[in-house]
């Protein structure tokens, strides 16, 4: 699996964006689920080592954010075991409105056929917002991976709605990362999520 899966030009900086290759192939069909009532599956008893090498990559692109002065939300697309795009979220960084982490790594990787996201997992630090959830249901993308949802709980019952598969890891490392960071910088956080200060 040496051949190049990333495809496409990229606005943004080549260093922070291009694939390692490190990623060890990821089975993706977990071998143990459970589904609480609310559709949600948990990780709890699956393998480790299916994720932790993507948990990694995300959580990585989340501490490059916060390198940059950026909040600490990373994300990674995955293709067929491995990593085809990256990003973290930018808003602070760019002076952007739309870039949060998903939308960073989506476009990352720039334009794609919506059969080529139907073969994709995303990667998320953190539960994707309506923005994120948005876009994964735009493009169809099936699955998607949360680091954690205790900090912010997205868009995630329109995902399930929409039969898109959610998985929760419920990362203690994702969450604390960014809980420190909202403690120290709560208005950077609200504004990212939209939220009118008093
Ligand atoms: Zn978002």
């Amino acid at each position: 699996m040496a051949n190049a899966l990333f495809v496409g030009s990229s606005p943004i900086e080549e260093s922070s964006i291009i694939p390692t290759r490190k990623t060890s192939r990821a089975n993706s069909n977990v071998a143990q689920r459970s589904a609480d009532a609310t559709g949600m599956v948990s990780l709890s008893h699956t393998p480790s080592a299916v994720h932790a090498p993507f948990l990694a990559e995300m959580i990585a692109e989340a501490r490059a954010g916060l390198a940059e002065g950026g909040i600490p939300i990373g994300s990674i697309l995955v293709r067929n075991g491995q990593v085809v795009a990256r990003g973290h979220n930018r808003r602070v960084q760019r002076k952007s409105a739309i870039l949060h982490a998903e939308m960073d790594c989506l476009e990352s990787i720039g334009r794609q056929t919506a059969a080529f996201y139907k073969e994709c997992t995303i990667y998320t630090t953190l539960s994707p917002c309506s923005m994120c959830s948005g876009a994964i249901r735009l493009y169809g993308i099936p699955r998607v991976v949360i680091g954690e949802n205790r900090t912010f709980c997205g868009d995630e019952a329109t995902l399930r709605a929409d039969h898109v598969q959610l998985e929760l890891l419920d990362s203690n490392e994702c969450r604390e990362l960014l809980e420190d960071f909202i403690r120290k910088n709560p208005s950077i956080w609200n504004e990212d999520i939209g939220i009118i200060e008093n």
